[in-house]
């Protein structure tokens, strides 16, 4: 009984392959683990990034930027909305900031649904901050990351994934 207790307490969740929460001690650590997201991402793919101001999403999206390669740094565009990326190895990147979007109406203003029509047809791929402003607007199947700060220097980042592609995506970050 006691080897079944024991078995029984291991903590393993049930969706452990659908989630990763790890916490980082630095910017550098987080912006490294943006690179690991952004090495594996494909056209087609969507990447929410979700958290409070100072949570870490600008960090996190400048490494996915250098880790898929952008030309450019990954800036926040908090006072651009869009920024669209291009890499050597082509494709390109869209990064959007979501924090002023209420509605439906913003949304289209920023052609959001645009962009995420092209990201549907596989020609690019997507990274949103402050995205659960818009959940509603986006598709279920996707990368949903939600950033938390734990204390001064340290960032939990807990990554979900939602359909076959991005489950395998998560895989690959890992
Ligand atoms: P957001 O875009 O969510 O508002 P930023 O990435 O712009 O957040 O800012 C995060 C701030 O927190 C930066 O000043 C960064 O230096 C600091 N910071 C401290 N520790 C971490 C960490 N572990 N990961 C990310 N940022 C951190
Ligand atoms: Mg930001």
């Amino acid at each position: 009984m006691a080897a079944f207790g024991q078995c029984y307490n291991r903590r393993v969740p049930v969706f452990e392959s659908r989630l990763l929460d790890l916490v980082t001690h630095n910017p550098a650590q987080t912006r490294q683990f943006g690179a690991r997201i952004g090495r594996a991402i494909r056209a087609g793919d969507v990447i929410c990034l979700s958290g409070e101001l100072g949570a870490g999403k600008t960090t996190l999206a400048s490494g996915i930027g250098e880790g898929w390669g952008a030309r450019e740094v990954v800036n926040s565009p908090t006072f651009v909305f869009v920024n669209e990326y291009s890499r050597a190895a082509g494709g390109k990147l869209y990064h959007v900031d979501a924090y002023r979007l209420r509605d439906a109406a913003d949304a289209e203003s920023i052609a959001l649904p645009d962009m995420l029509n092209e990201v549907s047809e596989g020609k690019s791929a997507i990274l949103i901050e402050w995205s659960e402003r818009v959940a509603d607007q986006l598709p279920p199947e996707r990368l949903w990351i939600d950033l938390l700060w734990v204390e001064e220097s340290a960032r939990r980042i807990q990554v979900a994934a939602n359909g076959a592609r991005h489950e395998a995506l998560l895989e690959q970050i890992r």
